[in-house]
């Protein structure tokens, strides 16, 4: 946790204001049963009214100078607190950005988001606690214990027997209640994820009729979560009376012997009185002490679950030295390739080479997990290779900025992710300063146009979060209108044609055609009749290259490429 301080930086000033405050207050505190002492010791006894206005209005000062250093105190810490959590907040956010793919699948969506949200707060409260504590604490226990001394040597033996007794009682309680505050962080990270798998995954939930199944899931997710939270709070809810108690009992002790004391004419009534709220004092200090004891240890376990964000450094980093490459438009190349998911035995593609330039289409064709969109999601580089290169316009991916790579390309995934927004919006993410006058004419080539005339407010039309409220091929068409508006130099289009019907397939392949014909077009189809006319096709199977060439040449050439079309295509249409 202290390594997470840092962040606190900004708030130096604010954080020694508090302090300082809370040290004057605490100041005040303990002068404030010494004034009382001599109200009752000087004043009444021997009935002298002015003294006692006097004191008591030094009393009332006093007391308003504590009261306005807390307010201060209080106000400056919770400031600083939020303020801490802001920019931790957007710290961890900036970082989870920078992960490559990997590091997403290592933590976990679910686990990151708990981890932004609870787990930031755990600290932001422990934190206000420690600015609180930290000088008042020590001050009021050591403090308090001078100045009882002060009052009555004597008296003072009752802490010898009471203040053992409080500590082993914090202790025990503290020692119980530390590792179930730490297991509540990874219960409820479960819940995070049993509910955000819920959300998202409703409809199926629903078609396949697994609502009990999924709620029983979550129930028990749910009552996991819950029984542990009672635990810790009964321990807490024991706690406060058993220090009630024991500080009752002080009290009685104090009052006993103070009494006998009194008699003897060893004590004045005053100092007892002062001397109780001492001990109020000492023991309530420690009662605090002992609860930041509890929450350090909870936030500790957040602190490591943030570091471990922090800490994890994405695996895909810009070099040092990043070249340019505008020299040469439009070039995509892939020499002898090899890669393989963290994990797999085998490698999803291997040993893959081709190229392509300006003006061509290269169409990939292969069964269901052969590697086609792996091999795609190289380019922009999601991941880096094991061996081989891959270069774009001449120069190595790796070589580039990541930025900059990126901007080349329009990609457009196997599956359409649309974000919450109008339709305008949503399309023009690809490129924000984009016209509307562009933007039309994105949606137009991308075929898009009928279906958002049909919606209430055309453009404006508002899309559900995930685009749940328009088909799969209207968002298939959207994503590709939001890679048209880019005019990128490459197009990447992964299986995006295969939730269209044939007939706007074809017309909007003709519409692409003459929109883009000066960029590199990559496509992704099941269809033959797709990739028929592209200029060179690529037959994946099982991750390597089956044949690479023309619709015509692969045909003769071909075996894997001849099963494909033999089981589309009719005798005639091959022919
Ligand atoms: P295609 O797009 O041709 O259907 P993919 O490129 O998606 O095939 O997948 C190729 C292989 O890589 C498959 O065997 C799949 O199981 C594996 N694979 C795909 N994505 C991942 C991933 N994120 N982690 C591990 N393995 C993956
Ligand atoms: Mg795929």
């Amino acid at each position: 946790m202290i390594k997470l301080f840092r962040f606190l930086k900004p708030y130096a000033i604010s954080v020694a204001a508090v302090l300082v405050l809370l040290f004057f207050q605490s100041l005040a505190e303990l002068y404030l049963p010494t004034l009382l002492s001599d109200i009752v010791d000087t004043g009444i006894v021997k009935g002298d009214t002015q003294y006692i206005i006097s004191v008591g209005g030094l009393m009332l000062l006093v007391a308003a100078g504590g009261a306005v250093c807390t307010v201060l105190a209080s106000f400056l810490s919770a400031k600083t607190a939020t303020g801490f959590g802001k920019n931790l907040r957007s710290r961890v956010f900036s970082q989870v950005e920078s992960y490559s793919l990997h590091e997403f699948d290592k933590i976990g969506t679910a686990s990151l988001i708990t981890r932004t949200t609870n787990d930031i707060t755990q600290i932001q409260q422990v934190l206000i606690m420690i600015m609180r504590m930290m000088v008042s604490a020590p001050m009021m226990a050591i403090g308090g214990i001078i100045m009882a001394v002060s009052k009555d040597a004597t008296l003072s033996l009752v802490f010898i027997v009471v203040l053992p007794l409080l500590a082993a009682a914090i202790f025990i309680i503290v020692k119980k209640s530390i590792p179930l505050f730490r297991s509540m962080q990874i219960k409820l990270d479960k819940l995070n994820l049993v509910l955000r798998e819920n959300l998202t995954g409703i409809r199926v939930i629903r078609a396949f009729n697994r609502l009990d199944h999924e709620k029983k899931r979550f129930n028990e997710a749910n009552r996991d979560l819950t029984c542990t939270a009672i635990k810790v709070n009964k321990l807490m809810a024991v706690m406060m009376p058993i220090m009630m108690l024991m500080m009752n009992f002080t009290t009685i002790a104090i009052v006993w012997f103070g009494g006998i004391r009194i008699d003897h004419g060893d004590m004045q009534v005053g100092d007892m009185m002062a001397f109780i709220q001492y001990a109020m004092q000492i023991m309530f200090s420690l009662i605090m002490v002992s609860m930041m004891f509890v929450m350090i240890p909870r936030a500790e376990a957040s602190a490591v679950r943030i570091n471990e964000v922090l800490g994890t450094a994405p695996e895909i980093k810009d070099t040092a030295k990043v070249k340019r490459a505008d020299s040469k438009k439009g070039f995509v190349e892939f020499n002898n390739v090899t890669f393989s998911y963290p994990g797999a035995e085998q490698p999803a593609i291997s040993n893959i080479s081709f190229s392509a330039g300006p003006g061509e289409v290269i169409a990939i064709i292969g069964g269901t997990g052969s590697g086609k969109s792996t091999m795609l999601s190289l380019i922009p580089r999601f991941f880096d290779i094991d061996s081989g290169s891959i270069l774009v316009n001449g120069v190595d991916v790796r070589e580039m900025s990541q930025e900059s790579l990126r901007a080349k390309i329009g990609f457009v995934p196997q599956k359409a992710v649309l974000f919450t927004g109008t339709i305008a919006d949503n399309i023009r993410f690809g490129k924000e300063d984009a016209t509307d006058e562009t933007v039309k004419r994105a949606a137009e080539t991308a075929q898009a146009t009928e279906f958002i005339a049909n919606m209430k407010d055309g453009f404006d039309s508002v899309i559900a979060q995930g685009g749940t409220n328009i088909s799969g091929g209207q968002k298939q068409r959207l994503s590709i209108a939001r890679a048209l508006v880019r005019k990128p130099e490459i197009y990447v289009f992964d299986d995006t044609f295969s939730a269209l019907d044939f007939k706007t397939d074809a017309r909007l392949r003709i519409a692409l055609k003459k929109e883009i014909k000066d960029s590199t077009v990559l496509i992704v189809a099941h269809r033959v009749s797709t990739v028929m006319d592209a200029d060179r096709i690529l037959v994946m199977d099982d991750g390597v290259i089956a044949g690479i060439g023309n619709h015509k040449e692969l045909l003769k050439t071909c075996t894997v490429y001849r099963e494909i079309v033999s089981s589309q295509l009719s005798e005639e249409e091959i022919a």
